[in-house]
C-alpha cells in the first residue's frame, strides 16, 4: 500500500504544501487503491479520476506559482451523494434521480473546491439517506473494511467505508439522526454532526430539513476539525445558517485539555441494552478521561426514550414533504405506463419504479403523520416530545460541558442482519436522534475495538448549541490518550484489503 494513502489529511496537506508530495501524486495513489479495494468495499457510486487528476494539476500549478495554499488544499475527498455537484451525478443513493447531472455545487462542495481540496467522486449511501447500513441503496450495500460481511453503517456508510479503507483521507457526510456519526462509530473513524445551521445545507438533497446537517468524516479530530473550518460559517443561500462567525476548530484540536472539563454520563444510554464491549470501552474512555483532569457527572435524561419514537413521526413527515418533488417532471427517471398515461399516471409509475421500500414506507407513513385527522396526534405530539428532549439537554447542560454516551448500541452487524427489520434498525439510532431533535452539535471518536468480536467502537460527545468547539477539544484529547496507550492509530489493526484486490469473477459474484 503507498505510504501517501496512510498519511492524515493534514499531514499529506502539509506536505503537499512543502513541495514534498504533489496533488496528481495525492490524487493518484487514492486513484489507485480506490480501483484497488473498491470492488470489494464499494464505497463509491461514481469516481471521477479524470477530473480528479485535472483539477490536482491545476493546484500543483498554482502552488509552484506561489499562490497562498491553505492546510487542506491538494488533498483529496469524497462526497456523498446527498450533495449535489456540478456535472457529476448526484443521486442520493436512489434510482429516481439516476442519470441527473446537477447544475449547481451544493454549498459545502463549494466551499471544499474553493479550499483547493480535491474531490474524487461520490460516496454510496442508503436511499436519500434513510437506514443505519447503507443496505437501503439502490445500487447495492457498501462493506465495512473491517469485516466486508459487516455494515458500514448508515446512511452514510460509503463515506466512512472510504475513510477507514484509505480510498480517500476525507469525506463529506449528513446527519440527519446519525448518519455520520454512528458509520464513524462501526468503522473506526471520526464523524461530526455540526450544530444545526453551522454548515450550510444549499445543494443537499433534503431529507427531513429541520434535522439534516452536512459534516466531517476523517481518521483524526484535527483532519475533521479542518474540514470543519472549511465548509462551515454563513451561507446567505440556506435560511437557516447561523450568521455570526465561529470560533476555529483546528484551534480548539491544537489547544486540546480536558482539566476541569465537566462530563455528564447520560443515564439512559448507558444502560442494560448495549453490548457489553461497547459499554467496556465507553467506560475505559471515560476513566482515562477523568485521570487526565475531567469531571464525569451521572446526567438524568429522562425523554431521551421518546427520542426515537418522535424522530421517526418528525422525520417522515418531512421526508414525505420534501420527496414531493420527485414528480418525473424535474429530475431524473421518468417511467411511461405502456399505452402512455396522464400526468398523474406517469408521476405513480415514475414513483413506483423509482423509489424502494424503505423510502415508500416512509412517504406512507409521513403522510399519514400529517393527515388532517391525525395531524395532531401524530406530528404534534412528537413536536412536543421534541421540545421536552430539548429541556433535558438544557437541563443537563445548565450542569455540565459536554455529554458523553456510546455512539451506537453495538458494534457492527452483518450485511442483512436487520434488513427485513425495520424497528430494530431503528433502535440503532438511539443514542445519536436527540442531538438532531435538539440541533446541538456531537462527535464520534474511536474508543477501541469490542473485546468480544474485535470491531471498533465510537464514544459520542455531544455540546450546547454553537460550542462545536467544545467537542473538538475534549474529541482531540481522548484521541491523544488513547494514541499514547495503543501506540498507533486504531485503523492501523484493520485488515489489509490488500488481499481483497479482486479478480473479474470474484467481483461479478459480488
Ligand atoms: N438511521 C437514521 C434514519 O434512518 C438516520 C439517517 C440519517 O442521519 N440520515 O433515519
Amino acid at each position: 500500500m503507498s505510504e501517501i494513502i496512510r498519511l492524515s489529511a493534514s499531514e499529506l496537506g502539509e506536505r503537499i504544501a512543502a513541495g514534498d508530495i504533489s496533488s496528481v501524486e495525492a490524487t493518484r495513489a487514492h486513484l489507485d487503491r480506490i480501483a484497488a479495494v473498491d470492488g470489494a468495499v464499494h464505497a463509491f457510486l461514481h469516481v471521477d479520476g479524470e477530473r480528479a487528476l485535472a483539477t490536482a494539476s491545476e493546484l500543483d500549478r498554482r502552488r509552484a506559482a506561489g499562490e497562498p495554499f491553505g492546510p487542506l488544499a491538494g488533498v483529496p475527498i469524497a462526497i456523498k451523494d446527498v450533495l449535489v455537484t456540478e456535472g457529476m451525478p448526484s443521486t442520493a443513493g436512489s434510482r429516481i434521480l439516476e442519470g441527473w447531472i446537477p447544475p449547481y455545487d451544493a454549498t459545502p462542495v463549494r466551499r471544499v473546491r474553493e479550499a483547493g481540496l480535491v474531490p474524487l467522486g461520490k460516496t454510496n449511501m442508503d436511499e436519500f439517506a434513510m437506514g443505519s447500513s447503507t443496505e437501503h441503496s439502490a445500487y447495492g450495500p457498501t462493506h465495512n473494511p473491517w469485516d466486508l460481511d459487516r455494515i458500514p453503517g448508515g446512511s452514510g456508510g460509503g463515506s466512512a467505508a472510504s475513510v477507514a479503507a484509505f480510498e480517500a483521507p476525507l469525506a463529506l457526510g449528513s446527519d440527519t439522526g446519525g448518519s455520520i456519526r454512528q458509520p464513524a462509530h462501526v468503522t473506526g473513524t471520526v464523524g461530526v454532526k455540526p450544530t444545526y445551521g453551522g454548515v450550510s445545507r444549499y445543494g443537499s438533497i433534503a431529507l427531513a430539513s429541520s434535522l439534516d446537517q452536512i459534516g466531517p468524516v476523517t481518521r483524526t479530530v484535527l483532519d475533521a476539525a479542518l474540514l470543519h473550518d472549511v465548509i462551515g460559517g454563513h451561507d446567505p443561500l440556506d435560511s437557516t445558517s447561523i450568521p455570526e462567525a465561529w470560533p476555529s476548530m483546528a484551534e480548539a484540536v491544537r489547544r486540546a485539555d480536558v482539566a476541569g472539563l465537566r462530563i455528564g454520563v447520560v443515564k439512559q444510554l448507558d444502560a442494560e441494552g448495549f453490548q457489553r464491549g461497547v459499554r467496556t470501552r465507553f467506560h475505559e474512555a471515560l476513566e482515562l478521561l477523568e485521570r487526565n483532569g475531567a469531571e464525569i457527572v451521572e446526567v438524568d435524561a429522562p425523554h431521551f426514550e421518546y427520542a426515537i419514537a418522535a424522530y421517526y413521526l418528525i422525520l417522515p413527515a418531512e421526508a414525505s414533504s420534501n420527496l414531493a418533488k420527485f414528480d418525473s417532471v424535474r429530475f431524473g427517471l421518468r417511467v411511461t405506463p405502456d399505452g402512455g398515461g396522464t400526468v398523474e399516471q406517469v408521476m405513480a409509475a415514475t414513483r413506483e419504479a423509482g423509489f424502494g421500500p424503505e423510502v415508500k414506507r416512509r412517504i406512507i407513513l409521513g403522510t399519514y403523520a400529517l393527515s388532517a385527522g391525525y395531524y395532531d396526534a401524530y406530528y404534534g405530539s412528537a413536536q412536543k416530545v421534541r421540545t421536552l428532549v430539548q429541556r433535558d439537554f438544557d437541563a443537563a447542560f445548565a450542569n455540565v460541558d459536554v455529554l458523553a454516551t456510546p455512539t451506537a448500541p453495538t458494534t457492527a452487524f452483518k450485511l442483512g442482519e436487520k434488513l427485513d427489520d425495520p424497528m430494530s434498525m431503528y433502535l440503532n439510532d438511539v443514542a445519536t436522534i436527540p442531538a438532531n431533535l435538539a440541533g446541538v452539535p456531537g462527535i464520534s471518536v474511536p474508543a477501541g475495538l469490542a473485546p468480544e468480536d474485535g470491531l471498533p467502537v465510537g464514544i459520542q460527545f455531544l455540546a450546547p448549541a454553537r460550542q462545536d468547539a467544545r467537542l473538538y477539544n475534549v474529541g482531540a484529547a481522548l484521541e491523544q490518550l488513547l494514541l499514547a496507550e495503543w501506540g498507533r492509530p486504531l485503523l492501523d489493526l484493520a485488515p489489509d484489503l490488500s488481499r481483497h484486490e479482486l479478480t473479474a469473477t470474484e467481483e461479478g459474484a459480488l
